[in-house]
């Protein structure tokens, strides 16, 4: 898809702090850090939501998470970790290619302070 910013971070057109990647999945930083090490999860192919997922692509991008999530719980020294996915306009997503949020949490704050 010409126009969607995550496509283009998947082909190298745009920036970004990655975490993980390997054939179906690429893993970056949120820009906009909710918590310290809020990451993106994202297929490599273009889906738009949860919707459209076959069942294969969602077996390719859920394997990797847990490895994900403990290198990011790791690096960050967090002390737990919401995991989100916004499906529709209506459920608040904002960029039009499938993502999961992994957001850690910390005992105090957000981890910056
Ligand atoms: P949504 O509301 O669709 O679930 O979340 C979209 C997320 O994408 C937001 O948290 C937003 O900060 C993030 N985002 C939007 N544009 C970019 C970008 O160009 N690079 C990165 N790394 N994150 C982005
Ligand atoms: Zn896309």
């Amino acid at each position: 898809m010409g126009a969607c910013i995550f496509c283009k971070i998947i082909n190298g057109d745009l920036p970004s702090a990655q975490i993980y990647e390997d054939e179906h999945v690429l893993a970056f930083l949120d820009i906009s850090q909710v918590t310290k090490g809020h990451t993106l999860v994202i297929p490599k192919i273009h889906i738009e939501d949860i919707f459209q997922m076959d069942s294969a692509t969602a077996k390719n991008l859920f394997s990797p998470v847990p490895e994900i999530a403990n290198a990011i719980k790791e690096a960050f020294h967090a002390e737990g970790m919401n995991l989100l996915n916004n499906n529709g306009a209506f459920a608040g997503q904002e960029v039009f290619h499938y993502h999961l949020h992994l957001i850690p949490r910390y005992d105090h704050k957000d981890g910056f302070s």
